[in-house]
């Protein structure tokens, strides 16, 4: 054991023990206050567990705890209470999997109100049934539980959440919900099943939520749904969250505790301006400390950097590659895309060129199942790929990169890579998929550049990392929306050579372009469009020069 690690040891070990130790020389007030803190320190490290990575902001924590709560109430007397604890977790879970089928799809502000509503909605359908079906108002609950216990239960708990944490903030769940929370768009095309992963962890946040308010419920001696149901706990559980920093595993706890002391001094002092208070807190929170407590931590602490080994990249060869037919999509009355038919063989390389707006990206997103068509058929290495999600598209090897640059801005330019290489169809993870991250990134001439925040790179270097990260998911097919657009001559010939050296590793591409020296550097075959139809079809040289292909271009400067 090196001496460095002696104080992280005793941190690990010390720390909890003498946490376990406190009921036995705490006042009464001094544990109800240690309550108060542990009970929203899972409920904030929780709320972060989702919303941390995802930025997807709930308002529904007091809806899972109070169920946790009012399930403790309503079986404590007749059930054991570890199968209280079983039953309110599993209420919460499955309560959360539901909502989150249904609501999960939105984003944004929709989201923030409808987890809000949420807890208005269950508190409302409870009261409703107290009221007519029991004939109460609320219920009482006689558990003789000492302080002590539900302190030692929470302890148990808040440890359980960091570890869950901690294994989730290491696993590809973890990966997938930070990627969703830098781009969506991005995540589905790197393989990701967003939905999935949002629900998975917006279940398991809830769950743990439920279970907080069913240990927390034997200290209220009679609950009712306004009790239970108490949507201040949705806002302060946000605003700790949020002060503490939601990005990381110990920044909801670094909130908790001094806001837990900082909301008891407010409410006893000015009970009428504690919501007013509770508001400036907030606001002061989202404008000063962005990142939480635990962002001004991170600054401090150098960025790591690592030694790579270069292994090639694997080729793929496979038949039949693309086939479309008869493809077509409209957008309200416009027709970006009509009766679109093209073929790619294995290793080739087709340009899809023709005037701005007549259709080249409407084709790539529906290739990339960014957009479903109308009519029509796509076939991917002889399979119908129509209707089939981003995610699943990218998995099959179909890679894309964007006409407008979009990488994870605030991730490294290797935590960037990593996304696609965790969920193609052969997953490599940890070390593995670091190291294979590093090759690609030496590929495109990044591999210096690895530990730097993307947002940092020049636009060309984003452009290279976009391809670094479509050839992650180890592509058969992989699509170039105008990534050539705005080289200058030497990282044109550059660029020239490294689509070139991808063909040799047996990808077919399909790459959107304007500038003539490349296309006809390195295109098989072009395909021309204009106003949303093919108006020619061949070598580039044979296919540039038809009559209409001149007309449609004439006007126009490529350079
Ligand atoms: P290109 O890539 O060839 O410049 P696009 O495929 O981007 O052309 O666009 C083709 C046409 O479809 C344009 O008129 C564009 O305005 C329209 N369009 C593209 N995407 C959408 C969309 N999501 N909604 C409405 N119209 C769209
Ligand atoms: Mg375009």
């Amino acid at each position: 054991m090196s001496l460095a690690r002696a104080p992280l040891i005793a941190l690990v070990v010390l720390v909890p023990l003498l946490l376990a130790g406190l009921p036995f020389v705490a006042s009464g007030y001094v544990l109800a206050v240690a309550i108060g803190m542990l009970s929203f320190t899972i409920l904030a490290t929780a709320w972060a567990l989702f919303s941390g990575p995802t930025h997807y902001i709930s308002l529904a924590s007091a809806a899972f705890f109070g169920i946790g709560a009012y399930t403790a109430a309503v079986m404590a007397e007749a059930a054991p209470w570890p199968l209280v604890l079983i039953t309110a977790a599993l209420v919460g879970f499955a309560v959360a999997l539901v909502v989150g089928l249904s609501t999960l799809r939105l984003s944004g502000v929709y989201f923030v109100i409808f987890t809000f509503g949420l807890t208005e909605l269950i508190r409302q359908l409870v009261t409703w049934y107290e009221v007519n079906i029991k004939g109460t108002v609320g219920r009482y609950l006689f558990l003789d539980m000492p302080q002590s216990t539900i302190y030692w239960q929470l302890l148990a708990l808040l440890a359980a959440v960091l570890a869950i944490g901690w294994f989730i903030s290491r696993s590809r769940l973890g990966l997938a919900a930070r990627v969703i929370g830098a781009d969506e768009v991005v995540a589905r095309h790197s393989g990701i099943d967003t939905t999935r992963a949002k629900i998975t962890l917006f279940a398991i946040s809830s769950a743990i939520m439920a279970l907080a308010g069913a240990i927390m419920a034997p200290r209220w001696t009679y609950i009712d749904p306004a009790i239970a149901f108490n949507p201040m706990i949705s806002f302060q559980v946000v605003i700790m969250a949020l002060l503490g920093g939601a990005g990381s595993l110990f920044g909801p706890m670094l909130g908790a505790v001094p806001l837990v002391l900082l909301f008891e001094v407010l409410q006893a002092n000015f009970p009428n301006a504690y919501s007013i208070l509770l508001g400036a807190v907030f606001i002061l929170i989202v404008y000063g400390l962005p990142r939480g407590v635990i962002g001004l931590v991170e600054d401090w602490r150098p960025a790591s950097s690592r030694s790579v080994t270069i292994v090639p990249v694997r080729a793929s060869r496979d038949q039949n590659v693309l086939t479309i037919a008869n493809l077509r999509k409209s957008f309200g009355g416009l027709s970006a895309v009509e009766d679109v038919s093209f073929d790619v063989r294995p290793g080739e390389i087709v340009g899809l060129i023709g005037p701005n707006g007549s259709g080249k990206t409407t084709v790539l997103n529906l290739i990339s199942g960014a957009l479903k068509p109308d009519t029509g058929q796509i076939f991917c290495m002889g399979r119908g790929i129509n209707g089939l999600s981003p995610e699943s598209i990218a998995r099959l090897g179909v890679a894309r990169t964007f006409q407008l640059v979009r990488v994870l801005p605030a991730m490294s330019v290797a935590e960037n890579v990593i996304p696609g290489i965790a969920f193609r169809a052969r997953q490599a993870t940890g070390a593995l998929a670091h190291e294979e991250a590093m090759t690609l990134l030496s590929r495109v001439g990044l591999e210096h550049r690895a530990a730097m925040p993307a947002a940092e790179l020049t636009y060309i270097d984003q452009k290279r990392l976009e391809l670094a990260r479509a050839l992650a998911l180890e592509p058969k097919l992989l699509l170039l929306d105008e990534w050539l657009a705005g080289l200058n001559p030497s990282e044109l010939e550059e660029g020239i050579a490294l689509i070139q050296s991808l063909r040799y590793d047996g990808i077919s591409i399909i790459m959107v372009e304007h500038v003539m020296d490349a296309i006809h550097a390195l295109c098989d075959r072009c395909v021309v469009m204009n106003a949303g139809r093919v108006i020619a079809h061949g070598t580039p040289r044979l296919a540039l020069a038809e009559p209409e292909v001149v007309r449609a271009y004439l006007g126009e400067d490529d350079a």
